[in-house]
């Protein structure tokens, strides 16, 4: 019988997965000039990472989020997660999440 991971195991894998990609990420990056990374930004300004629609901009307690209504994706800038979720539990889904993640 195989054993269920624990949360802390899978946070484990998944923290140890993020930095790999974000690894991954800043040796492409060393690569990339400058101009491509301008032609990448206005191509991509704006678009649903999902499925490339345009993002709309809406307003949702006091902050801007970006909404995809083709494919219903969210898009959060970075700490909009956090100020919309205010404070919580630091156990909470979101401070869980951020944690994991936190410096990546
Ligand atoms: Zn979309």
């Amino acid at each position: 019988m195989t054993e269920k991971p624990s949360r802390n195991e899978d946070e484990y894998f998944a923290r140890e997965d993020a930095e790999k990609l974000y690894r991954l990420h800043r040796e492409r990056q060393k690569h990339d000039d400058q101009k491509k990374r301008d032609e990448q930004k206005a191509a991509h300004w704006m678009k649903c990472p999902k499925c490339g629609y345009d993002l709309e901009r809406i307003p949702w307690r006091g902050h801007t989020v970006d909404k995809c209504f083709r494919c219903g994706v969210t898009v959060l800038d970075q700490g909009e997660l956090e100020a919309l979720a205010g404070k919580e539990h630091p156990d909470g889904f979101v401070g869980t999440f951020t944690r994991l993640f936190k410096g990546i």
